[in-house]
């Protein structure tokens, strides 16, 4: 008789950058003596859904042999976050005869290049229905969800398998941002997902132990430094929906409601919870009283203090509040019980720009003469969104290189050149010295 093979408890861990969009499992040892899997074999990873992924070993240096190192999106096909258990086992994929994808919150126009080009990039991945995969194109990330596969279970899609893409597609409201989109900021990240993420996932937890989470946390750095990213990865680690509030546009958009305006948000974030409320430019809404601080801020502001003062009941909504100005706040919102933990975003160091500029050039072919570490150094200054903007213009630059005449707007980039494109350092030096 087959001996049936028992699963596997492992904690998931936070995966490597060379590992994102890959589909890898890193695991130990141990445990794959125990699933009886070789690097390259297929497990199915059981969290309150079940996925899959491709075993591959772990760097020396891992602590931890009961870790699983799963990337975001795998960590959503599994239904589980860092430090949530999950059951593994090993599996035998089949191979694809016909898999259905339908783009999330993208629409496409689909057309045989763009459904081989789709193709060519899934080839030899594990998937199962359900997942919901990523495809990189020209650095911006393509989400599709798996909507039917033939055999059912985990499907390899090779050369011969039918691929359809749907031309419609589906919404998810959900912000879908993970932490390994985030470069540097390592300290920030965790000290953050103590006080945001626990109390959102586990409210239950702050009610038996009789203490109150904190409800309102500030953001302050120079612009282009990650606090809106944060806010979007928090909500999106957590699945906690995301209201956001512009603080000059509620102040003069809806100059006379503005106070209305923020009940209904609010109100909506409370009765769609788990969720955050980002409120970007908060001192806008709530200047220092030196600063412009009329009747109607004065009605803001108190406003703004009764709402939260009326979410501390329960944890399940929390305020990130994010200024470039931290000095021109009023006092008021910092005291106990409002925003009372801060954290400074600043301008990443090296090691951060390094970080950051892995996740931008991520998915874009770059040529073997750019050594990211050496580029990072010659980077001092550059903020997460300056090293974003450089990666897109020296993608830019390349296309360039390729096609000196084409028209980007209206036409279509023929395969071939899209296949065999690669960047080169010139073209990021090209894109620095402008
Ligand atoms: P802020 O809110 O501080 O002004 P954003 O979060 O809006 O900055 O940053 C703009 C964009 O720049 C982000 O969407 C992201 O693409 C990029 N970026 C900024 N900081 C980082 C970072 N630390 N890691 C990765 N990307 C970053």
């Amino acid at each position: 008789m087959a001996r049936k093979e028992e699963p596997l408890q492992m904690r998931i861990g936070e995966a490597k950058q060379r590992d994102v969009g890959k589909k890898r499992a890193r695991i130990g040892p141990e445990a794959m003596d125990f699933l009886r899997v070789t690097p390259g074999d297929i497990i199915e990873v059981m969290g309150s859904r079940t996925s899959c992924a491709v075993v591959w070993p772990v760097d020396e240096d891992e602590k931890f042999p009961d870790i699983i190192r799963i990337d975001g999106q795998t960590r959503k096909n599994v239904g589980g976050s860092l430090n949530d258990f999950v059951k593994i086992r090993k599996v035998t994929s089949k191979f694809a005869k016909a898999v259905s994808l339908t783009p999330v919150n993208d629409s496409v126009t689909v057309d045989k290049e763009f459904t081989d080009f789709v193709k060519n990039r899934l080839k030899g991945l594990p998937i199962t229905h359900g997942d919901e995969i990523s495809v990189m194109i020209l650095g911006n990330s393509m989400d599709f969800k798996i909507t039917k596969t033939s055999p059912k279970g985990v499907v390899k899609i090779d050369r011969s398998t039918n691929l359809s893409i749907s031309t419609e597609s589906t919404v998810d409201r959900k912000v879908r941002v993970t932490y390994e989109e985030v470069g540097g900021l390592r300290n920030e990240v965790k000290a953050m997902r103590e006080i945001v993420e626990l109390p959102l996932k586990h409210p239950e937890l702050f009610t038996r132990l009789g203490i109150e989470p904190h409800s309102g946390i500030l953001l302050y750095g120079p612009p282009g430094c990650g606090k809106t990213l944060l806010a979007k990865v928090m909500a999106s680690e957590s699945e906690a929906n995301m209201f956001s509030i512009n603080g000059p546009e509620i102040m003069n958009k809806y100059y006379g409601e503005t106070e209305a305006k923020l009940r209904e948000i609010f109100k909506e974030a409370k009765d769609n919870s788990p969720s955050i409320i980002f409120i970007d430019e908060i001192d806008a809404i709530a200047p220092k009283r030196e600063e412009a601080y009329g009747d109607v801020e004065k009605r803001v502001v108190a406003q703004l203090l009764a709402l939260m003062d009326g979410l501390t009941d329960r944890g399940n909504v929390i305020v990130l509040g994010a200024t470039n100005r931290p000095d021109s706040v009023d006092p008021a919102l910092r005291r106990p019980g409002r925003f009372d933990r801060e954290f400074e975003i600043s301008v990443p160091n090296e090691d951060g720009r390094l970080e950051i500029l892995e996740i931008h050039t991520r998915g874009m072919p770059i040529s073997d003469d750019i050594d990211l570490k050496d580029l990072s150094s010659e980077l001092h200054g550059y903020t997460g969104a300056d090293i974003k903007s450089l990666c897109r213009e020296a993608a830019l630059k390349s296309i360039r290189r390729y096609l000196p005449e084409i028209d980007l707007e209206t036409e279509k980039i023929p395969s071939e050149v899209l296949q065999s494109m690669q960047i080169k350092l010139v073209d990021f030096y090209d894109a620095m010295h402008e």
